[in-house]
């Protein structure tokens, strides 16, 4: 699960991710998060609108779900330097080296 906090797609912005464990389904999960992102006031007001909190499902186990309101593994986790660097620290061994290598020109910082 990766949590992003920030106001506009140029501002920086907080990111971090967590491994829970959880006897819900996966799309119960991501409702679940939905509910906590509506708690903290997000608005949706058009696709890829600047976000006050970005609740993402990143992976799901070793679950593979495809459906209309559900992709695991999220889709863009391996393009993002904010989430495999984190990813990494907490589960190294789902983030391969090259993986890390491939993003290593985004420019992050840690808090
Ligand atoms: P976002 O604006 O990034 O929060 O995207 C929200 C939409 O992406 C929601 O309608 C979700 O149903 C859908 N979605 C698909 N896969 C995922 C995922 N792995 N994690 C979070 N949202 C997802």
């Amino acid at each position: 699960m990766e949590m992003l906090s920030g106001y506009a797609p140029c501002d920086d912005y907080i990111n971090a991710v967590v491994e829970v464990k959880t006897g819900l389904t996966a799309p119960d999960l991501l409702q679940h998060l939905q509910q906590l992102e509506m708690i903290a006031g997000r608005q949706r007001p058009y696709i890829n609108a600047p976000r006050n909190l970005d609740l993402d499902l990143l992976l799901y186990g070793n679950g593979h779900i495809e459906s209309s309101m559900l992709t695991v593994p999220h889709p863009r986790m391996w393009q993002r330097a904010f989430v495999l660097v984190p990813l990494a620290e907490i589960a190294p061994g789902l983030v391969a080296p090259d993986m890390l290598d491939a993003v290593k020109s985004q420019v992050i910082s840690r808090l």
